[in-house]
């Protein structure tokens, strides 16, 4: 629980760093921005010196849209929760997930035919889902099959597991990549961990998963091992409150290759 408070901390200071650095960002830029305008309606044209001043004000702009995504991020931290049909919120993602990783990799998917809402944020569990995806994708160099499942499952009381007693929506994701040792899998949702070195990865990617889960008051679950792969587990309460005589639904294959 103190690493949790530790996590969810530095998380809220990447975020409000963030945030003041795109804010005072963005007003410098506006400042240069403007003064662009001026030399640039004073100067007659010239051939030589217009194409230093287009190319500075496009270097302006893309920044503003730069510190404009900065803000967007640092907003995010605020979670809008709802009831989330987590079904639905995969299939929606498909074909963008398809996207990004590219052809060598292959998303088979095992959903029940139907299943309890969750209580979480719908466009959080989207960026995790992408998040997990990629890093799936980033650990099978040569390409391969990554299996998205979900499932409800319950926690009974006298269950010795990592997650609370309750009943979850567990969203998971199966990779066949190079896997990881048990010191990164207990570092990899550390913010800015990263072994993907400079310029690759931020480090970023699971500590937003893992603060999702928590703040969901569920829990995000890894384990993996070298050279055979890595099952990253989202565990999401339910929505609601359900009726005791409720059962698990069957698991069924979907769509298989793509
Ligand atoms: P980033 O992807 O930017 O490195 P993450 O927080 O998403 O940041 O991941 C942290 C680290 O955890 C990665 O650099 C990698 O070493 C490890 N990791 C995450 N997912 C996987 C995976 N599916 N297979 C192997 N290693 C992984």
């Amino acid at each position: 629980a103190r690493e949790t408070l530790f996590q969810a901390q530095k998380m809220e200071a990447v975020g409000q760093l963030t945030g003041g650095i795109a804010h005072d960002f963005n007003n410098l830029l506006m400042a240069i921005l403007g003064s662009l305008e001026i030399v640039s309606k004073r100067l007659p044209y010239d051939a030589k010196i217009s194409p230093f001043i287009e190319n500075a004000v496009q270097g302006a702009q893309r920044g503003a849209a730069l510190t404009q995504r900065m803000l967007a991020f640092a907003r995010r931290q605020e979670l809008e929760m709802g009831p989330v049909d987590v079904l639905e919120t995969v299939r929606g993602m498909r074909e963008l997930l398809e996207r990004v990783l590219g052809p060598s990799v292959f998303i088979t998917t095992r959903f029940p035919l139907s299943l309890p809402h969750a209580l979480t944020d719908k466009a959080q569990l989207e960026s995790a889902l992408l998040n997990l995806a990629v890093n799936a994708r980033d650990a099978m160099p040569t390409g391969g099959q990554i299996v998205i499942s979900a499932a409800h499952r319950k926690i009974g009381r006298a269950a010795n597991n990592a997650v609370k007693p309750g009943s979850y929506v567990v969203l998971s994701l199966i990779d066949q990549g190079e896997g990881m040792d048990e010191e990164t899998v207990s570092r990899a949702t550390e913010p800015f961990f990263t072994t993907k070195g400079v310029g690759k990865g931020t480090g970023l990617g699971l500590s937003m998963v893992h603060g999702l889960a928590e703040q969901s008051g569920g829990r995000f679950v890894l384990s993996s091992e070298v050279g055979r792969g890595t099952t990253a587990e989202l565990w999401l309460p339910l929505a609601e409150a359900e009726t005791a005589t409720e059962m698990p639904s069957p698991v069924t294959a979907e769509s298989g290759m793509t």
